[in-house]
């Protein structure tokens, strides 16, 4: 069965490649996956940067072609925050309540209409013979005033996609594929995936 190592150990993300990557017969394995732990450290100022630092330096330590995705919401109405910061908006831990209650605080005195957000997704694929390349993808939606639906991950809660008429959390795991802005950037990689998987090989 062919296999991609996705640079993360997110598992909300991993199951949205298992999703995107499941009509293809491919496995998604994880950092979670290794038997070492490998954590690189996101010191980049956009997404491209931090996907591209993270594809890199996984595919050199394990001598594969890897898949790393960096991704996060730009509210509008904050100057684009908590943008690449999105993981750790609400401090190191990482915890998608407190970044949550943290955006819902700083909006809380703005209208319907000043809400605008959308999320960004780039992937970037790197390894041994083959030039880094990155493929990216957006959705537009609107910062919800409270929480609702209990699918997916991170912001998911209070992201509203007018285009459903539902929070994202409230999509199935399929649903939010189609429309997701990491599905996006997984449908410009899915144009390459044939040559790709053949770099990638058969793991037994
Ligand atoms: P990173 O790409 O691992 O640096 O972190 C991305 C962060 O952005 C996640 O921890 C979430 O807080 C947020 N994020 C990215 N994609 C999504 C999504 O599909 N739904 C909800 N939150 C997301």
């Amino acid at each position: 069965m062919k296999e991609v190592l996705i640079a993360t150990n997110n598992l909300g993300k991993a199951k949205d490649f298992d999703t995107l990557f499941k009509p293809f017969g491919v496995r998604v394995l994880t950092l979670n996956d290794l038997d070492e732990p490998i954590d690189v450290e996101e010191t980049g100022v956009t997404f491209e940067d931090n996907a591209i630092l993270k594809a890199e330096t996984v595919a050199r330590l394990l001598n594969k072609i890897v898949i790393a995705d960096d991704s996060g919401l730009e509210i509008d109405a904050l100057d684009g925050a908590p943008g690449v910061y999105s993981a750790r908006y609400a401090g190191p831990e990482k915890n998608d309540g407190d970044n949550i209650d943290k955006v819902l605080k700083e909006l809380a005195a703005v209208p319907t209409e000043g809400r605008t957000a959308r999320f960004r997704c780039v992937l970037a694929v790197a390894g041994p013979g083959i030039q880094t390349e990155t493929f990216s993808g957006s959705c537009e939606g609107l910062i919800h005033t409270e929480r609702k639906g209990t699918n997916g991950f991170g912001y998911d809660p209070i992201f509203y996609v007018p285009e459903q008429g539902r929070m994202m959390a409230e999509l199935s795991p399929e649903e939010k594929s189609l429309i997701s802005h990491r599905g996006a950037a997984l449908a410009q990689l899915k144009v390459q995936l044939p040559q790709f998987m053949e770099s990638v090989g058969d793991h037994k």
